[in-house]
C-alpha cells in the first residue's frame, strides 16, 4: 500500500472514474482534472508525486501543461506519465521524452498496467529525490566549516569574489571585516584545546546572532573569521565590528564548566577599492595595527577612492 498523490488529467470522465478506483484501490490518494489548465493549478496548489496526462485536452494540451510544468522549478521534478488513444504513440513517445515526459500509457489500459507505470514513475522519482537531497547535503557540507558550522575558507573566496565584483559593478560599498581571537593559544594551553574548540563555537554563535541576513560570516583560519557586509559603509561596519568586540570581551564563554574571558581584535576595510585581494589584505593590516595597539580594539581604513 502507498500513499502518493497522483493526479489524474483527462477530458473523459469515464477515464478518470476508472483510473481512480484502480488507483484508490491500491491506497493512491487521488486527484482530478477535466482540462490542462486546471490540471496546472492543481499541480501549482498542491504537487502531486505523479501525473497522467490526456494529450489531447481541451484549453492547454499535454505537451503545453507538461512544458509549463518544466519551466517551473518547483515542478519539474514531478513525473508525468502520457495517456493517449492514438493508434501509433510513436510520435507521442518520442515527443513526450523530447518534452521531459517520463513514460506513456496506452488507452484502454489494464489495471496491472496503470498500477505499474505509475509504480515506476514514483519510484523514479524517490531515487531522484534521494540524489537531489544528498548531491545538496554535500555541496552545503563543503561550503561549511566542521567546527563552527559557519562557512569555510572556500565558500569565502567564492563569495568574497561574487560580492565584490556585484559591488564594483553597481559602484557600491562593501566592507570586510576581519577578527581574531586574542591570545588564543593561552587558552589552549590554559584550558585544553575541546575548550579552545567551544570557544571558537560560540563566538561563531555570536557571530551570527550580530550580523543581517545578507552579511556572509565564515572562518578565514584557525581562530581568524571574515565577515562580508555588502552595501555597507564605515559607520555601519564600525558599529557591527564594535558589537561583536563588545560581546566578546563582556561576556566570557563557558567550556567545560570554567568561565573563559577573551577579547578578539578586528581590522576593517572599505571597499571596493581596487581589487578584492586589496580590499582583503588592507583589513589584515589593520587587524595587525589593532594588535600591535594592545589588541581588544578595532582598527579601520578606507581607500583614498572610497573616502
Ligand atoms: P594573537 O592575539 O596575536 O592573535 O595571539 P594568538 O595566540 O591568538 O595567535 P597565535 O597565532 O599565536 O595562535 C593561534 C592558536 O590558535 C594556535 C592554534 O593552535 C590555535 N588554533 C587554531 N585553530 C584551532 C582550533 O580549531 N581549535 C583550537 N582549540 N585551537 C586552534
Ligand atoms: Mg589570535
Amino acid at each position: 500500500m502507498t500513499s502518493a498523490a497522483v493526479l489524474i488529467a483527462d477530458e473523459s470522465a469515464l477515464i478518470r472514474a476508472v483510473a481512480r478506483d484502480i488507483l484508490e484501490e491500491e491506497g493512491y490518494r487521488v486527484a482530478e482534472a477535466g482540462d490542462g489548465l486546471t490540471a496546472l493549478e492543481a499541480c501549482r496548489q498542491e504537487p502531486p508525486d505523479v501525473v497522467l496526462f490526456d494529450i489531447e485536452m481541451p484549453g492547454l494540451d499535454g505537451y503545453q501543461v507538461l512544458a509549463e510544468l518544466n519551466s517551473n522549478a518547483e515542478l519539474k521534478h514531478i513525473p508525468v506519465v502520457f495517456l493517449t488513444s492514438r493508434a501509433s504513440v510513436e510520435d507521442v513517445i518520442v515527443a513526450g521524452r523530447r518534452g521531459g515526459a517520463h513514460d506513456y500509457l496506452k488507452k484502454p489500459f489494464e489495471p496491472a498496467e496503470l498500477l505499474a507505470r505509475v509504480g515506476s514513475a514514483i519510484q523514479i522519482k524517490k531515487l531522484q529525490d534521494e540524489l537531489r537531497q544528498r548531491n545538496a547535503d554535500l555541496d552545503r557540507m563543503s561550503r561549511t566549516d566542521e567546527l563552527t558550522g559557519l562557512y569555510n575558507r572556500r565558500h569565502l573566496d567564492e563569495e568574497l569574489v561574487r560580492l565584490h565584483s556585484d559591488a564594483s559593478r553597481h559602484h557600491q560599498l562593501i566592507s570586510l571585516l576581519l577578527l581574531d581571537i586574542d591570545h588564543f593559544k593561552r587558552i589552549n594551553d590554559a584550558y585544553g584545546d575541546p575548550a579552545g574548540d567551544q570557544v571558537l563555537r560560540t563566538f561563531a554563535e555570536r557571530l551570527r546572532a550580530v550580523l543581517r541576513a545578507g552579511d556572509i560570516a565564515g572562518r578565514w583560519a584557525g581562530e581568524k573569521f571574515l565577515v562580508v557586509l555588502p552595501r555597507t559603509d564605515l559607520a555601519g561596519a564600525r558599529e557591527v565590528a564594535e558589537r561583536i568586540r563588545f560581546i566578546t570581551a563582556f561576556d566570557p564563554v563557558v567550556a567545560d564548566g570554567k568561565e573563559i574571558s577573551m577579547t578578539v581584535s578586528g581590522g576593517c576595510a572599505l571597499g571596493p577599492g581596487e581589487s578584492v585581494e586589496a580590499v582583503v589584505s588592507l583589513a589584515d593590516r589593520c587587524l595587525y595595527e589593532a594588535k600591535q595597539a594592545g589588541r581588544n580594539r578595532v582598527v579601520i581604513a578606507t581607500f583614498p577612492s572610497t573616502r
